[in-house]
């Protein structure tokens, strides 16, 4: 029988990470790191579990830490987003983009998505009845093509969705690429979401440019962020969305009985500890020093690779290497030189494999090392 979720498939992130396990191999498959959070984060939650914090949050979470965010985002994008109306702590970024799709999202509506595209955008867009209109980027550059954006919008475009810094390919959206998203989106009446869960991951001087500075942009869209990839922490799953209160009041129409609300003990430690900027303004400059690391062990190998601009993620080109696609390729790499990587073509339009695999580098030196030495014996 037809269901809405017929055609899902498993996500790519348990198939590999499985895998992994099952080949005693590396993993550097689904994106986490495979070092520890601070150890005085993990002393504010046992100090907030022990300091009673174990009922309830309030529905749209706990208020000293929205207002610890509105604070973060006012110094960083200098805009003020309120937090008594317009910020929603959630079950991290996935459940606060399945809870914007699903709050403005109906039978028919366009969504404009950029492939290679994080797995949870298009099955969520179809379980609520929406089209999915993906517009594929490309290597070396993965850039969009705006004129083409303009060329795919229809009376029945409701939404775009943007990912910068972007996964799996590294690229950011530069200043002028939020200036045209912002034109056609008014033009055209289009909601955004902006997943900006690698916002503090930006490299080489690069700025990552939230939609929370463009103040046109920002009334129409959800931004959304994970503390997991910013405090090491991506078992946590907590994250946040904000967005200008009439969006927020439909977000939080369907949080309210999807969730209710979230971890409190962790959101009262994560209040506390954004107090300090320095515990994710360095987190850039951390993350390019393990990339620099990465690459310069990888020097010699037979990859082609360009440096990525931002997230914890670098693409290896094996054209060089094997005609196989992507995912032979990766299943190989997995069980002969036990090391697990991401298909990228998993994340594209329908056949567009350009025979590029994806790696985290949020990885402790020496498993960086070991993973190295395997990837130059390929
Ligand atoms: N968006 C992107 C682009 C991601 O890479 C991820 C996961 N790494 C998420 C959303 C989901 O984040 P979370 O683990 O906080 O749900
Ligand atoms: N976002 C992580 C990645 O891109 C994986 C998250 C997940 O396992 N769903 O690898």
């Amino acid at each position: 029988k037809a269901t809405n979720t017929n055609n899902i498939k498993e996500s790519i992130f348990t198939v590999m990470s499985k895998m992994a396990t099952k080949y005693e191999a590396i993993n550097l498959s689904q994106g986490f790191p495979n070092f520890d959070s601070d150890p005085d984060l993990i002393n504010l939650v046992e100090a907030a579990m022990r300091n009673g914090h174990n009922q309830y949050a309030p529905m749209a979470g706990d208020f000293e830490l929205r207002t610890q965010i509105s604070l973060k985002i006012e110094l960083l994008y200098k805009k003020i987003f309120k937090a008594e109306t317009e910020i929603t702590i959630t079950a991290g970024a996935t459940q606060a983009i399945f809870t914007a799709i699903a709050a403005t999202i109906h039978k028919n509506d366009e969504v404009i998505i950029f492939t290679p595209a994080y797995d949870c955008y298009e099955p969520t867009i179809r379980l609520f009845g929406g089209i999915s209109v993906p517009i594929q980027l490309r290597p070396p550059g993965y850039h969009v093509d705006w004129a083409e954006v303009e060329g795919k919008i229809t009376s029945k475009t409701r939404m775009i969705i943007i990912n910068s810094p972007h996964n799996p390919s590294g690229m950011i959206f530069s200043e002028k690429d939020m200036l045209q998203l912002e034109a056609i989106a008014e033009k055209h009446d289009l909601l955004v979401i902006s997943d900006e869960v690698y916002e503090h991951i930006v490299f080489d001087g690069l700025q990552h440019y939230s939609a929370a500075k463009f103040p046109k942009l920002s009334q129409r869209t959800f931004i959304i962020a994970s503390f997991g990839k910013t405090f090491h922490n991506t078992g946590w799953k907590l994250g946040y969305c904000v967005a200008s209160e009439a969006l927020m009041k439909k977000f939080q129409m369907v949080h309210q009985f999807n969730v209710f609300c979230v971890n409190h003990p962790m959101q009262k430690a994560l209040a506390t500890y954004l107090k300090t900027p320095e515990n994710y303004l360095n987190l850039g400059a951390f993350y390019q020093q393990k990339r620099n690391y990465f690459l310069s062990l990888l020097k010699d190998s037979r990859f082609g690779i360009i440096p990525s601009s931002g997230t914890y993620f670098q693409l290896l080109d094996y054209s060089e290497i094997s005609d196989e696609g992507d995912i032979a390729f990766t299943e190989r790499l997995t069980k002969e030189y036990k090391i697990a990587t991401i298909p990228t073509s998993v994340f594209n339009k329908e056949g567009a494999d350009f025979k590029q695999i994806r790696v985290c580098f949020a990885k402790t030196e020496a498993t960086l090392e070991a993973a190295a030495k395997i990837l130059k014996s390929i």
